[in-house]
């Protein structure tokens, strides 16, 4: 079988064409600028065809995947002769709300409860729908899945996901926490129970997905028990451009004192925040480790805030579950920040945590970073985010449970 999967944003679409007889990836790409201009990047990966890499005219998320199908079928740059190789299309959902705890083939109602979704997503879920509603057009008959960001945290208990804040703003609009990256969590936390050799019932696990956007999540028995993002993914530890987790009375302050809204405000929050705020140099780590290394005392200070931030984190889930097996790091900084993780385990040595100095120089592969004597088992993880798209929509298509 092979299954499409895409990851629609406002005016870009990434893609990868899995082929699942082998879960390998037949070809990759991204459409940028959509709505603006529009530049296709096509990188077939079996078949020694070329790269496509070229601007094109993208009005609409329809024009965009019309490209897509047309490269991924062409006989200059294509890995399948036709459509009808493409049995499936897998799609990357931003925010399902409380409506989805699993991923779901996209019907009418779906598309509605999508639609439903788009106050508490309102850059990622229009963008999302496009790309399902684009994807319908040019590809009828199809079967498209949608699999939620938000969908593995709902087994939060509610003690982890409301606000103490007026009852009604939950029961009326939905305001608590549902938490981001829930594929990537639900993806390391399964394989981090596999090679730490637990068994799922009684397993206690921390995930940290530090990337541009970062979050945490306490994996109880192999579900989500809390996680650090919240209605939206500003909330948590400091990002590369989010702020993270503030004092709510900043955005009113900073609204009048700088004369601006409060939806103003937010944007700064989300985006002119975090670590490249703090720092005054980059959003990028490897920027901040450069920069600190140089002697520049903000950058230090930004990651000094934020290996604090996941320390602290990491410290609450332990005594939120009970106990701590194993801490897993995945995503762009954890999967290759030897620096970041070495100093967010400094201090949780009285939990049991040991690192493994050697074990620890090491980037972007399934690894044991913890001494063979420490209680807590710490491991680096890749997330696959893309690949449990696929598994997820090959599962839901031939009627199987999901994995
Ligand atoms: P992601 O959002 O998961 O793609 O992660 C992207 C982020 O990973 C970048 O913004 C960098 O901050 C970080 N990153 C990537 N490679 C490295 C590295 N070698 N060292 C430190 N940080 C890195």
């Amino acid at each position: 079988m092979k299954i499409l999967v895409i990851n629609a944003g406002s005016s870009s679409l990434k893609y990868q064409l899995f082929d699942m007889e082998t879960e390998s990836i037949a070809a990759k790409g991204l459409c940028e600028r959509i709505g603006i201009d529009g530049h296709l990047k096509h990188t077939p990966l079996v078949g020694g065809k070329p790269v496509f890499d070229s601007d094109m005219d993208f009005p609409t998320h329809a024009e965009a995947i019309a490209a897509v199908l047309d490269k991924l079928t062409s006989d200059e740059y294509g890995v399948v002769k036709s459509m009808s190789e493409i049995n499936a299309v897998g799609h990357r959902v931003l925010h399902g709300g409380q409506k989805f705890t699993a991923s779901t083939l996209v019907d009418d109602k779906v598309k509605e409860a999508i639609r439903a979704c788009f106050p508490l997503g309102p850059l990622h879920n229009p963008a999302n729908l496009m790309g399902i509603e684009a994807c319908e057009q040019a590809m009828p008959g199809v079967p498209q899945v949608a699999v939620f960001d938000t969908a593995f945290h709902q087994t939060m208990p509610a003690s982890s996901f409301m606000y103490a804040i007026p009852y009604k703003y939950y029961e009326e609009h939905g305001v608590r926490r549902y938490g981001f990256h829930g594929t990537s969590h639900r993806y390391v936390s399964a394989e981090a129970i596999k090679v730490m050799g637990l068994q799922k019932e009684g397993s206690k696990i921390v995930t940290c997905h530090l990337g541009n956007g970062s979050s945490m999540a306490a994996v109880k028995d192999g579900k989500c028990f809390d996680t650090s993002m919240g209605l939206t993914p500003l909330e948590g530890v400091p990002m590369g451009t989010r702020c993270g987790s503030v004092d709510p009375a900043v955005v009113e302050f900073i609204a009048n004192t700088e004369g601006i809204s409060a939806s103003e405000t937010l944007t700064m929050l989300n985006k002119k925040s975090g670590v490249l705020a703090v720092s005054g140099v980059s959003s990028d780590f490897r920027d901040l480790d450069k920069a600190a290394a140089e002697g520049n005392e903000r950058a230090k200070l930004a990651l000094d805030m934020f290996n604090y931030a996941v320390r602290k984190y990491i410290g609450a889930y332990a005594a939120a579950m009970g106990g701590l097996d194993g801490i897993v790091f995945t995503a762009g900084i954890g999967e290759n920040s030897i620096e970041v993780r070495e100093e967010i385990l400094k201090g949780l040595e009285f939990l049991g945590v040991k690192l493994d100095k050697e074990a620890n120089k090491c980037r972007g592969k399934v690894q044991k970073i913890s001494a063979p004597d420490s209680k807590v088992q710490v491991w680096i993880i890749p997330t696959n985010e893309e690949l449990v798209i696929a598994r997820d929509t090959e599962d839901i298509v031939l009627g199987r449970p999901v994995r």
